[in-house]
């Protein structure tokens, strides 16, 4: 039998929200498994605190609770939260002790845990990191949602500044004629299958001896509480298909691969559970005129014979719009330009990579008669032609192009 929360905390029905904290601190720290190893009872005050607590320090938990009891916080989690059965259930335990550390550690913060099932989201109300945001995390009723995959797809020059999305996304969302508890009255009642226990034991006899499969609840699935007075807009599930616009701020830098993590924006829990994280893949599109090199991006330039013999200046574009390139005279074939700063920032870090021309020589295929007097006449001379074994013109040449490669 569940001990009434106020009764665990110590304090009167209609102690304030300081008293409460203040005695939920006490306790806490009381029966904190730093000061009790290996006690097991300990460990048993200290959940039951805690839980006590995420509901009383509650304004919306704290009235289901008074007016409904237990059964009105979804309170099966009395044994560890709906994922205690699941596999790694039990490392909500484990969540409680480095939430724990954290409010000593100051770490605080967000992103620390899964909030979802997890009985425990108060620390931050007491010490202060305070939840922001929609406060769905944290929840100890219903069930986890499910995470959510979506890919993105950007081009090269948004992932050179980083870009801002808008997506719509659709995903499972609360209900909302039943503000996602599947209930239209908001009740629940104890699950007839499992009793209210969350699991459901069989027994096999193996020439091995006797074992015990302890199993979630089909029924419930294994949250000890069934929705009485089905919402019939969602079928007792508190959540629906829907299509939200989420905002996605990605960084520069990001590579093909790489994702992020939104937390509590993927899909809503059934029954008023926490929501799944929303999970960002980035994918690059390859971009038809640069090849990314790290945070470099790799340009190829073909330039006519007479302008790498004389030099020019040649626009040439950027991830950022054109730009005059100079060609110094006598550039050789393969020779890398660089133009500082117009590469893809660094994902972490300041600073941007650079754009790289590669010079090429551009070799013509049609020649009008005239042009091809010209160069049978320009071939003549030995500054144009080079004389077969001339080994230091040769070599300067394939060291230049070497040097690009390595
Ligand atoms: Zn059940
Ligand atoms: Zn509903």
């Amino acid at each position: 039998m569940k001990r009434d929360y106020y009764e665990v905390l110590g304090v009167g029905k209609s102690a304030d929200k300081d008293e409460i904290k203040k005695a939920y601190r006490k306790l806490a720290l009381k029966y904190h498994p730093d000061k009790n190893p290996d006690n097991k009872e300990a460990e048993e005050h200290f959940k039951e605190v805690n839980e006590a607590y995420e509901v009383l320090s509650n304004d919306d938990k704290r009235r289901r609770y008074d007016q409904f009891g237990h059964a009105g916080v979804g309170s099966s989690a009395a044994s560890g939260g709906a994922g205690a059965y699941g596999p790694g259930g039990y490392a909500d335990i484990n969540d409680i002790f480095s939430a724990f550390s954290d409010m000593f550690g100051g770490g605080g913060g967000g992103g620390r845990t899964r909030g979802g099932g997890s009985p425990f989201g108060g620390f931050e109300d007491v010490f202060g990191g305070g939840f922001s945001g929609g406060g769905r995390r944290g929840r100890s009723t219903g069930i986890q949602g499910s995470d959510l995959k979506i890919r993105l797809k950007l081009t090269l020059e948004e992932i050179a500044k980083g870009v801002e999305k808008t997506l719509k996304i659709k995903k499972q969302v609360a209900c909302t004629e039943c503000n996602g508890t599947g209930s239209k009255s908001g009740k629940t009642e104890t699950c007839q299958t499992c009793h209210g226990t969350g699991e459901v034991r069989q027994a096999s006899k193996t020439m091995f001896g006797q074992f015990v499969n302890i199993a979630a609840c089909p029924t419930c699935g294994g949250e000890g509480q069934v929705v009485k007075d089905r919402c019939t807009s969602c079928y007792g599930e508190g959540i629906k298909q829907g299509e939200v616009t989420v905002k996605i701020t990605v960084p520069a830098g990001v590579q093909d691969g790489n994702y992020l993590t939104l937390r509590g924006q993927g899909n809503a829990g059934p029954r008023g559970g926490a929501a799944g994280d929303l999970i960002v893949i980035i994918e690059e599109k390859p971009h038809e005129r640069f090849k990314r090199n790290g945070d470099d991006v790799i340009y190829d330039l073909a330039v006519g014979f007479p302008d790498l013999v004389l030099g020019t200046k040649i626009d040439v574009p950027t991830l950022d719009g054109t730009l005059k390139l100079t060609i110094p005279a006598g550039t050789q074939p393969n020779t890398m330009l660089r133009i500082a700063g117009k590469g893809i920032g660094h994902l972490k870090g300041g600073g941007t990579g650079d754009q790289y021309v590669r010079v090429n020589v551009f070799v013509p295929k049609d020649l009008s008669g005239k042009e091809k007097e010209q160069l049978k006449e320009l071939r003549k001379s030995p500054n144009i032609t080079p004389v077969p074994g001339d080994h230091e013109n040769e070599k300067s040449i394939f060291e230049k192009a070497k040097d690009l490669f390595t």
